[in-house]
C-alpha cells in the first residue's frame, strides 16, 4: 500500500467553499482542479435544482461521496419526527437522483426542552429502523455520521463509532453504514478498534479536516490538513488497510479562515495538504 494517497482520492464537502461559491461555481472548481469527487448540501442542490445538479454532476464525471444530509430522527412529538421521516425519504430520492454511495445522516440531538438522552437516543434507534424501510428498497445505502459529543443536545446524540456500530448490530448493515469523519472521532481511545468493527463492509465514507488547538468555535473552526493535531495519515491507511475504496473528502467549516480566502487557493490547498498530511 502506497504511503502517500492519490490525488484521484480526494474529494470535497462543498461545505468548504460554501461561503463563496453557489453550488454551480464549486462543481465547475473540482473540475478546473482535477478533483475528482464532489459531496453536496442538499440546500445548495434545491438552489441549482435538482436536475441540473445531477446533469451537471454527471457531465464532470465527479463520484458524489455522500448526500448532505438527513437525519434529524428526534423530536418532541410523533408529528414532528413523522416529519423528518417524510423529510428524509426525500432525501433518499435526491441522494438516488444525484447518484450519491450513501445519504449521510446527522441524527439529531435532544429534543426542544428535553433532558432525556436514553429517550433521543432510542427514537433514533427506531427513527432510522423506519428510513430503512423505504432506502433499503430504494437501494440508497444510509450512513450514520457520529459526531463529537460537544453536539449531544443540539445535533446528534451519536457521538462514538461504537455507537454506530451499535445501531448496525441492532437494525442489520446490509444498506446501513457509518461515515467516519475524523473530526467528530480521532479523539475516541476505541477509534481503531471501532474501525476495525466496522470493517470495509460498514465505512462507506472518510471525512477528513483537522483539529485546531485552540478551537475557537464549537462548529465553524475546522482546521486544513496539517494545521492540526489529527494524524490523518494514520486513520486513512487504517481504513484502507480494512479495504474501504473510497474517496477521502474534505470537510471543512471555517468562517474566520478558510471561508474568507480565494475559493481557489482553497481548493490547491486541500489538494496538497491531502498529499502531504493524509
Ligand atoms: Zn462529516
Amino acid at each position: 500500500m502506497d504511503k502517500q494517497p492519490k490525488s484521484e482520492q480526494l474529494s470535497i464537502n462543498t461545505a468548504t467553499v460554501r461561503q463563496q461559491w453557489k453550488l454551480g461555481q464549486i462543481i465547475d472548481g473540482c473540475a478546473r482542479h482535477d478533483i475528482r469527487g464532489i459531496s453536496p448540501w442538499r440546500d445548495q442542490v434545491q438552489e441549482l435544482g435538482l436536475k441540473e445538479t445531477a446533469r451537471r454532476i454527471r457531465d464532470n464525471g465527479l463520484t458524489v461521496t455522500g448526500y448532505c444530509r438527513g437525519g434529524m430522527f428526534t423530536g418532541i412529538d410523533d408529528a414532528a419526527r413523522k416529519k423528518a421521516d417524510d423529510d428524509n425519504r426525500r432525501a433518499v430520492d435526491e441522494a438516488l437522483e444525484v447518484r450519491a454511495s450513501c445519504l449521510v445522516l446527522v441524527v439529531g440531538g435532544l429534543p426542544n426542552d428535553s433532558k432525556d438522552l436514553p429517550g433521543a437516543r432510542n427514537q433514533v434507534r427506531d427513527g432510522l429502523a423506519n428510513l430503512l424501510d423505504y432506502s433499503r428498497r430504494m437501494s440508497m445505502p444510509l450512513a450514520i455520521e457520529p459526531l463529537h459529543p460537544m453536539y449531544a443536545a443540539d445535533r446528534a446524540c451519536v457521538n462514538t463509532l461504537c455507537q454506530a456500530n451499535d445501531l448496525c448490530d441492532e437494525l442489520g448493515d446490509e444498506g446501513l453504514g457509518i461515515a467516519v469523519d475524523l473530526y467528530h472521532t480521532w479523539w475516541d481511545p476505541e477509534f481503531f478498534p471501532q474501525l476495525e468493527r466496522a470493517g470495509k463492509k460498514r465505512i462507506l465514507a472518510f471525512h477528513i479536516c483537522d483539529w485546531l488547538v485552540p478551537t475557537r468555535d464549537l462548529l465553524l473552526d475546522r482546521g486544513m490538513m496539517g494545521d492540526g493535531v489529527i494524524d490523518i495519515r494514520a486513520a486513512r491507511l487504517a481504513v484502507e488497510k480494512l479495504g474501504y475504496e473510497g474517496l477521502h473528502e474534505v470537510e471543512i467549516f471555517s468562517q474566520h479562515d478558510w471561508w474568507q480566502r480565494d475559493p481557489d487557493e482553497v481548493l490547491v490547498t486541500c489538494k496538497q495538504r491531502h498529499l502531504d498530511c493524509c
